[in-house]
């Protein structure tokens, strides 16, 4: 299958428990309620871009439970080609607990479980999803072996190479700069990269320059709700959004990277595919949960 889009990346089951407040060591606390949905860097990038409308393949790794056969379902009925996505037998399936407080909150303890087999050996397995891919798409939620293979491969097949360096664990790789075509940080992100603390866009601009020195070629740092700012050796720009009030931000900066990639999938100019991901991203943070917060291509406002 030809695929325009290809995520190489994490799938994880989110374990949601509301509570009054956090419990303390050795304490028994009465929660509210228990929801669980799909999540993962890469398969909410792998939704996103679905729901956006790209032809999309994911690469990761599952376990033989059932989180890992409905999290498979979930994406299948995306219309997500899931040939790289491998069961591995005896290995849970990566999941992300997830504590909201009153007062909304969060606390989170991810155990990778199966995200840590997707090794770079089976991403050498399915080389053919790399070589229909267009544009590849990777984060830093499988092991950076893998996430080095993907893009030196990638980039050796000549296809558009995007990295969310989420979460944000250090500093990358020298080499793995000029190997990227496309660099997707949020402010966090952006400031552990650089040293630089970013919260507006001109501090934005002083990340982007010390990254674009780095060797990447283009770099957008998605700002929350003061939207993204992007630089290239050329040019940068600021593209701010219209706030809205979040409900849920999980997934927001899942959302505007699936939606961007799906915005060059089809050929759009850079500034409209950014707007795509941004248009996308507010209404995700609308709406609680990972998966179920990224929106359809008709739902966007026109
Ligand atoms: P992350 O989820 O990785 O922290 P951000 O918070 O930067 O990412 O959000 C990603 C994108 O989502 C932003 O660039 C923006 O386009 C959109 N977004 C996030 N929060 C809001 C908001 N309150 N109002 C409108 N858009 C938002």
């Amino acid at each position: 299958m030809h695929a325009k889009v290809v995520v190489v990346g994490s799938l994880n089951m989110d374990l949601i428990v509301r509570m009054p407040r956090f419990p303390v060591a050795g304490e028994t606390l009465a929660g509210h309620g228990f929801a669980t949905a799909a999540g993962g860097k890469g398969a909410n990038q792998a939704v996103a871009a679905a729901r956006l409308g790209a032809k999309v393949a994911m690469a990761g790794c599952v376990g033989d439970d059932s989180n890992g056969a409905e999290l498979r379902a979930g994406l299948l009925a995306e219309g997500i080609d899931c040939s790289g996505v491998a069961t591995v037998p005896g290995v849970a399936t990566g999941i992300a607990t997830i504590l909201v407080d009153d007062a909304g909150q969060n606390a989170i303890v991810i155990a990778a479980g199966s995200n840590d087999e997707m090794t770079a050996e089976r991403l050498a397995d399915h080389d053919g999803l790399l070589e229909a891919a267009d544009i590849v798409i990777a984060q830093l939620e499988v092991p950076m072996a893998t996430v080095e293979a993907t893009l030196l491969r990638a980039h050796e097949l000549g296809r558009t190479v995007i990295l969310n360096p989420a979460p944000a664990v250090g500093p990358l790789p020298e080499n793995w700069y000029s190997l990227i075509d496309y660099l997707i940080p949020n402010e966090s992100e952006a400031a552990l990269l650089t040293g630089i603390a970013v919260d507006s866009p001109e501090s934005a601009l002083q990340a982007a320059q010390k990254l674009l020195a780095n060797g990447a070629r283009r770099v957008l740092i998605t700002l929350g709700s003061q939207g993204v700012f992007y630089a290239d050796g050329e040019r940068h720009l600021h593209l701010p959004v219209e706030p809205v009030v979040a409900v849920d931000t999980t997934a927001a900066g899942d959302t505007f990277v699936g939606g961007f990639a799906a915005g060059l999938a089809e050929g759009m100019p850079l500034e409209s595919a950014i707007r795509l991901g941004q248009r996308a991203a507010a209404l995700a943070v609308t709406r609680p949960g990972a998966q179920p917060s990224i929106p359809h291509r008709h739902e966007l406002p026109a």
